[in-house]
């Protein structure tokens, strides 16, 4: 999945790391070589090669990631799209060649072949119906390997660990003795250095989405890989969102999907489901905009205004 997994687990119960983390890679790896569109033999890459084709029987993990989806997709009213490729591979830098803006009728042609409301499931297969569709899990697939090593980590019998894969964090039990875990926020403007903890509540998970770690600058503007399935462009106004849910699929989508919105446009959302969150909007001084159940959850580790999502 191009990132880093980190199992933590809490000292009295360190004699079952080891175990514990060789179990967890075969598995990780396992679900890597189903949902990667970096691997041609993947059961994503084939569902995406007969796409406007045929219908292609599918295994289990892709078939339920499918389908929580396209669940992601209405409840975001289409700002998470995971057929959303066709436009991300527009704005991705190629090696060697400065990097422009892609034009109207390039946007227009990729645009045309997005829209997550067409992905059929049938039984145990999925199609796509349009020729040059394409499937993304870039967006939903870390969190979902975290809940699937969370899973398996509590049935081995492990109860205090914190699960990491590149910033998708689910936790389960305490960090010690009555001492929940805790998360930092980065700050998005200055890699080196964090904004806020978070302390999270058990068995709950966090993830961000941000545009400072993967952009593409052109003619000096930064643009960012999260797509606004809208316009075509990347989604501007906030340099990073955080989520905290219930499990880890939720907080995945759900970060990238608020990044389109923005703070205004994910209230509703936000009151709909458990989940909490943190904007931070791309603007100085920096400024994080919560929704009032993180508050209490939320120590600062910088001088920055804290406010209720204004509007909520
Ligand atoms: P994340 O880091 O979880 O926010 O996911 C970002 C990745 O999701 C991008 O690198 C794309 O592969 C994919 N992506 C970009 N825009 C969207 C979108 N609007 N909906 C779903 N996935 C997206
Ligand atoms: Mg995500």
């Amino acid at each position: 999945m191009g990132t880093r997994s980190t199992l933590t687990v809490a000292g009295s119960e360190k004699a079952r790391l080891t175990p514990a983390t060789a179990e967890t890679k075969r598995m990780m790896q396992a679900l890597e070589a189903e949902l990667s569109i970096y691997r041609s033999d993947s059961a994503v890459s084939r569902l995406n090669s007969v796409a406007g084709v045929r219908p292609l029987e599918v295994p289990e993990h892709t078939r339920r990631l499918l389908e929580l989806s396209k669940a992601y997709g209405d409840l975001t009213s289409g700002a998470f799209d995971i057929t959303v490729g066709p436009v991300v591979d527009l704005w991705r830098p190629v090696k060697g060649r400065t990097p422009s803006l892609p034009s109207d009728e390039a946007l227009k042609e990729a645009l045309a072949r997005v829209g997550f409301r067409q992905i059929q499931i049938t039984g145990g297969s999925a199609f796509l119906p349009a020729k040059g569709m394409r499937v993304d899990l870039g967006g939903i697939g870390k969190g979902y390997a975290v809940d699937f090593a969370w899973e398996r980590s509590r049935s081995q019998g492990t109860s205090n660990f914190m699960f990491d894969l590149g910033g998708n964090i689910r936790v389960s039990g305490e960090a010690q003795p009555g001492v929940a875990w805790a998360i930092a926020i980065r700050d998005p403007f200055n890699k080196a250095s964090t904004l806020a903890k978070i302390e999270m509540p058990d068995e709950w998970a966090l993830a961000t989405s941000g545009q400072y770690e993967r952009f593409v600058e052109i003619e000096g503007r930064r643009y960012g890989h999260i797509i606004d399935p809208r316009t075509g462009y990347p989604a501007v106004g906030l340099a990073g969102v955080t989520v905290l849910a219930p499990n880890a699929t939720m907080a995945d989508a759900l970060s990238t999907g608020l990044f389109v919105l923005g703070p205004k446009a994910g209230i509703p959302i936000l009151k709909k489901t458990r989940a909490e969150a943190v904007f931070i909007p791309d603007k100085q001084p920096t400024e994080l905009w919560v929704t009032p159940g993180i508050e209490a959850k939320l120590s600062l580790l910088q001088d920055v205004k804290v406010k209720v999502i204004p509007g909520w």
